[in-house]
C-alpha cells in the first residue's frame, strides 16, 4: 500500500498551488520501501525545463543534484517523481509511459483549470515495483489532521 505523511502531501499541495495550475510543476519523492509498500516521506519540488511546459514536465537536470541531496541529508531513498497536469485527467501521457518504465514511483496529479483550483484534485500513483496503481481524490487546502 501507498502511503504518505503529512509532510509529504503538504510538500506535494504547496507546489501544486505554486503553478495555480498554469503548468505542469513536480519533483522527487523521497521516503522508504516498507515491506507493505512505499511510503513518501519527503517531496522536494524540481523545476520544469520542458519547451512548452503548460503540456509537458522535464525534470531539469542541475535542479535534479540538490534535490536529491535533499533527500540524502534526511537519509531518505529515492521513490520516485510526481508531476502535475492542469486542467487534465491523471492519466500516464506517452513521456509519462517512458517515466513509469524507468522503474521509480510515478505520482501524476490531475489538477483543475486554472481559477478551479479549490476542487478536488485527482492523485494516480503507478508503482511498476509492486505492478500496482492507485487512485483517489485530494480536497485542498490541506489541513492539520485532527
Ligand atoms: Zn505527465
Amino acid at each position: 500500500m501507498l502511503t504518505f505523511t503529512f509532510e509529504a502531501m503538504q510538500a506535494i499541495g504547496d507546489e501544486c498551488m505554486s503553478s495555480e495550475g498554469r503548468q505542469e510543476v513536480g519533483g522527487v519523492l523521497g521516503g522508504r520501501r516498507q515491506l507493505n509498500g512505499p511510503e513518501v516521506r519527503s517531496a522536494v519540488p524540481v523545476e520544469n525545463c520542458a519547451e512548452d511546459p503548460r503540456r509537458t514536465y522535464i525534470p531539469d537536470h542541475e535542479a535534479m543534484m540538490p534535490a536529491l541531496h535533499c533527500l540524502d541529508r534526511e537519509d531518505l531513498q529515492l521513490l520516485g517523481t510526481f508531476h502535475t497536469h492542469p486542467g487534465a485527467r491523471a492519466v500516464m501521457s506517452g513521456p509519462d509511459v517512458a517515466l513509469a518504465q524507468s522503474g521509480g514511483l510515478l505520482l501524476l496529479i490531475g489538477l483543475p483549470a486554472h481559477g478551479e483550483m479549490h476542487r478536488s484534485w485527482e492523485w494516480r500513483a503507478y508503482d511498476p515495483l509492486a505492478s500496482a496503481e492507485t487512485s483517489f481524490a485530494v480536497r485542498p487546502p490541506l489541513s492539520a489532521p485532527l
